[in-house]
């Protein structure tokens, strides 16, 4: 099948759904039960819309959790994935790859970054962060025993120095002993910072050696940073040489209505990490750093998939079709829209909405705690609607579209999500 076919069965609307019936019980006898699943089977895609194995349409504002930043099925996508398999999709970084030098070029063209080094997930683009810290302690530093700060309600990942990294208890439950070379820091509180900082430094061979920070936290409840509290922490280590690093893995790759979460602040990194939105639903991460600290020689770090054609290939085009389609702008205009539109749902929910907020394509909805309804209740509501919502936390529900979003589809979510609401109202 040529590049060109494909193309056209995705776009059209024909294609056969597969044939066998979707059995729940042989999933859940086979799969590990790690996730708590809605009960639904998605099985096609075209855009902004997905549907289930029986047949049933959703506008799809979850995206794979902000990571299928073109959409299902989009042209672009499918010819960069049809011309990179055929022609050569992985082979070692034993040897160059043409396409992961041409995606670090890009990156570096379009960030505050030097240079780049690939993985495949968040997880994996943190512990690289984390591993470029402790090297940069011990060999620039001079420290012994190097501590990383991060914040209270972050997200950094699963793996076990991510969920260290990550500020939530709930994630640590029985997963002890935990990574050592870790202390957490409220979020948006520079003085808090100084003195966190100020006590470990006092106590003999332990200093801190970096912060790593969401730009604007995710998974914690949708909550932006505050401009002027990146800038005193940018200052902060400045002074003390102490790596900023930010963790741009769901806010960056342009969901932010800028390329970059860290535009939104007015800052630098020294370090961050991106991978959701990177690939467009195709596995990658990526690690990038300013040439002062990327301190990793041969032999310090290594990804076998990291970086392959095939995933380099079609980031690649993920990055140029948010140019050259001018997405970054659409998620900037698309999420000044939502805002909007659920800020006049908040006015006539008022006993039950009580913020609404987020930078582009990541928007969140908090609802009182003091009633029972949870975010998973009106997501649950939201999907008999026909729209896809998630969680962020017990009480924030999480908007986040494809980057191609349109404007008719956003009023069309608006106007099931305040069904979802009135639903979920009347049967509780
Ligand atoms: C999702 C997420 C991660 C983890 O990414 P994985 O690809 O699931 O490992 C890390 N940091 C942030 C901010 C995230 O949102």
């Amino acid at each position: 099948m040529t590049p060109e076919t494909l193309v056209k069965n995705q776009s059209g609307s024909e294609n056969a759904l597969s044939g066998e019936p979707f059995s729940r019980e042989e999933f859940d006898a086979a799969v590990m039960s790690t996730y708590g699943r809605f009960p639904i089977a998605l099985e096609k895609g075209d855009l902004c819309r997905v549907w289930d194995a029986q047949g049933k349409e959703y506008l799809d504002f979850v995206a794979g959790i902000a990571t299928c930043t073109l959409g299902h099925a989009h042209p672009a996508l499918v010819a960069a994935v049809t011309r990179q398999i055929q022609v050569l999709h992985h082979v070692s970084n034993l040897y160059y790859i043409r396409p992961q030098g041409e995606l670090a070029k890009w990156l570096v063209d379009h960030s505050c970054a030097d240079r780049v080094f690939f993985c495949n997930s968040g997880a994996e683009a943190n512990e690289g962060a984390i591993k470029l810290a402790r090297k940069y302690a011990h060999t620039v530093l001079n420290i012994e025993e190097p501590v990383i700060l991060t914040a209270h309600a972050s997200f950094h990942g699963r793996t076990l120095a991510a969920i260290t990294a990550t500020g939530q208890p709930k994630y640590h439950k029985n997963f002890h002993p935990l990574v050592p070379g870790f202390h957490y820091v409220p979020y948006n509180d520079i003085e808090a910072l100084k003195a966190a900082i100020a006590e470990l430094d006092g106590s003999g061979k332990r200093r801190v050696a970096a912060i790593i920070l969401e730009p604007l936290q995710g998974e914690g409840g949708v909550r932006p940073g505050d401009p002027s509290y990146f800038q005193q922490v940018r200052r902060l280590c400045d002074e003390t040489g102490i790596l900023l690093m930010l963790d741009e893995v769901q806010i960056g790759m342009g969901r932010s209505g800028k390329m970059w979460g860290y535009e939104n602040l007015g800052i630098e990194p020294d370090v961050f990490t991106s991978a959701k939105g990177l690939g467009g639903g195709i596995p990658i991460g990526a690690l990038l750093c300013k040439s002062f600290c990327d301190v990793f020689q041969p032999g310090d770090h290594a990804s076998t998939f990291g970086g392959n054609p095939f995933a380099c290939a079609v980031a690649l085009t993920v990055c140029q079709t948010l140019e050259k389609d001018n997405l970054v702008a659409n998620a900037a205009d698309r999420g000044e829209q939502l805002r909007a539109g659920l800020r006049a749902i908040a006015a006539k929910y008022q006993e039950q909405i009580i913020d609404v907020r987020g930078w582009g394509l990541l928007s969140g909805l908090e609802l009182n705690a003091d009633i029972e309804t949870g975010a998973i209740d009106i997501v649950k509501a939201a999907m008999t609607q026909g729209l896809l919502l998630v969680p962020a936390g017990p009480k924030v529900i999480r908007f986040v579209p494809p980057l191609v979003v349109t404007a008719a589809e956003i009023d069309q979510a608006l106007i099931r999500f305040e069904a979802a609401l009135e639903s979920s109202n009347r049967g509780s």
